[in-house]
């Protein structure tokens, strides 16, 4: 220990004098790696002025100039990801190959970026009345704020701002205090891709940094994900500050599966999408709602899985990289122990048990082993409020309509799946579902960047999704020009009625 982490301001690192700090921890060793600085009012105040100016500079560049920025962005991320997965493995503890998994899934949105122009593109219609011409323009907002989770500290963000800074804004990002090194290592990489300064601006803090980011009247907009009482907080505060708001919240994801489902296929995908990120991700699947007689077969087939699952440290030991890491802190691994203690009391059957997990020669590391609930009552508050852990609800039901009809009376829609062989019920399934997001024998299903990512409910506050059509709709301002060159023979005089055509 320990090495002191500051802010990215004006195109340069920057230390901070606030005297304020936040650990960072290494979660797989319980070692505080290092030392956050948190933003005061001063330090918030130059990073929103540089930020201006950087927007002044960025939006008045041809779409080429800009265009070739994105791309030496992509090309230089590509090129170097291996170095910020083996960050984002160091501070939030998910193994190599599912840090570069996010990078990838981020990077997928930079390649949309580089196609921007033609996404924010008007259109002109000729001629609409008599000499008229009808057309729109998109223009870019200014300074926009991104605030990011711990859980994806590369991912999330690229969902937002290459869409941005592609569309001609400049960003401020605020990342989550317990893994903030991932964006400062991106805000040097579009140093690197010729970005100006001030046009990516990395403001690291907690509640304080967030309400400047909220309320200042420079900031236009504000791209949020994370827990939903924090999210609705975010939509609230920043809507009555007059910005436009997209804040992206909790997550309860349901699989469902049909006795016709192959039972090892689901299985499998149940122990991926409940186990992978040590079940820290907001599409993992936390439910698997078994459609009778098949639930005892499937608990024996995860419960199967479950014991050849190697845990440890992300990073790998020896080369050998295990399947799961440990959680993101000690207290989130004591509330995860927490909801496993009440499903218990509430009668819950815990067939696997993850509470007195401990990895050899990383006793201190933050584990927790998987772990898989039966009999769970679903009037437990472990049933129906958010773990982000690696536990794993098996739920009961007695047929397909009691599914659906158990998913859509819970207060989260981020993500769901059906596991069947029928399309009937697939189709019937994506029909009726009050989910964002589904996937059909697909557990996990974050659309591709073209498409657009967000849930319903308490999921979303807002109605702009992240990426895709949504997202460049969201960070562009569209005008509507109409338009008539005068002359003598079209001219009509003098005539105080509302314009018809
Ligand atoms: P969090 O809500 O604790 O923190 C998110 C961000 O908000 C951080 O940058 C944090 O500094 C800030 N913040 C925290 N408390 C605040 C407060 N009182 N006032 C202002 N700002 C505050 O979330 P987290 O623990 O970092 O991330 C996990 C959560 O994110 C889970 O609920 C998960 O489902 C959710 N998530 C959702 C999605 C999605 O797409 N819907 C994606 C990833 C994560």
């Amino acid at each position: 220990m320990t090495n002191t982490i500051g802010h990215w301001i004006d195109g340069a690192h920057r230390a901070s004098r606030s005297g304020r700090t936040a650990p960072v921890y290494n979660p797989a060793t319980g070692a505080q790696s290092a030392e956050l600085s948190l933003a005061d009012a001063a330090e918030i105040e130059e990073a929103l002025a540089s930020a201006q100016r950087g927007f002044e500079v960025w939006s008045r560049l041809s779409m080429a100039k800009r265009q070739t920025v994105m791309f030496a962005f992509r090309e230089l991320l590509n090129a170097r990801k291996k170095e910020l997965a083996a960050i984002i493995t160091a501070e939030h503890g998910k193994v190599l190959s599912d840090a570069m998994g996010e990078i990838l899934r981020g990077q997928e949105v930079v390649e949309l970026a580089t196609g921007f122009p033609h996404l924010i593109k008007g259109a002109f219609s000729e001629n609409a009345s008599t000499g008229i011409d009808v057309y729109s323009i998109k223009q870019p907002l200014g300074v926009v704020g991104i605030i990011s989770p711990f859980n994806f500290p590369a991912m999330v963000p690229m969902w937002f701002f290459p869409v941005a800074i592609a569309a001609g804004n400049s960003v401020v990002l605020k990342p989550s205090e317990k893994d903030p090194s991932a964006a400062l290592w991106m805000a040097e990489l579009w140093k690197e891709a010729g970005l100006p300064d001030g046009v990516f601006t990395v403001l690291q803090g907690d509640k304080e940094a967030v309400d400047g980011l909220l309320t200042d009247p420079r900031v236009q907009s504000i791209s949020f994900v994370g827990s939903t009482p924090i999210a609705q907080y975010i939509y609230e505060t920043a809507s009555k500050h007059g910005k436009r708001v997209q804040a992206l919240g909790g997550a309860k994801n349901h699989m469902l599966v049909l006795p016709d489902a192959d039972l090892d296929l689901v299985a499998d995908q149940a122990v991926n999408a409940g186990y992978g990120a040590a079940g820290e991700r907001c599409m993992a699947v936390s439910v698997v709602l078994a459609v009778e007689p098949v639930a005892d077969e499937l608990i024996a087939k995860i419960s199967e899985r479950i014991a050849n699952l190697r845990i440890g440290n992300g990073a790998g030991v020896d080369g050998v990289e295990p399947d799961m890491g440990p959680l993101i802190t000690a207290q989130h691994r004591d509330k995860v122990a927490g909801y496993v203690d009440i499903a218990e009391a509430d009668g819950a059957k815990i067939v696997v048990d993850g509470r007195d997990f401990r990895v050899d020669g990383h006793e201190d590391g933050f584990f927790f082993g998987p772990t898989l609930i039966d009999e769970l009552p679903t009037t437990s508050r472990a049933y129906q409020e958010e773990i982000f852990g690696p536990v794993l609800q098996v739920i009961r039901v007695e047929s397909f309509q009691e599914g659906v009809d158990l998913i859509n009376s819970g207060q989260f829609g981020n993500g769901t799946a059906i596991f069947t062989n029928d399309g009937g019920a697939a189709r019937r399934f994506q029909h009726e579902i009050q989910v964002g997001m589904i996937g059909i024998n697909v557990p996990i299903p974050v659309p591709v960047a073209y498409h657009s990512f967000g849930g319903w409910k308490a999921s979303l506050f807002g109605d702009a999704k992240a990426y895709g059509v949504h997202g460049f709709d969201f960070f562009t301002r569209e005008k509507a020009i109409t338009s008539r060159w005068l002359d003598p023979a079209t001219h009509g005089g003098i005539n105080l009625g509302f314009p018809q055509n």
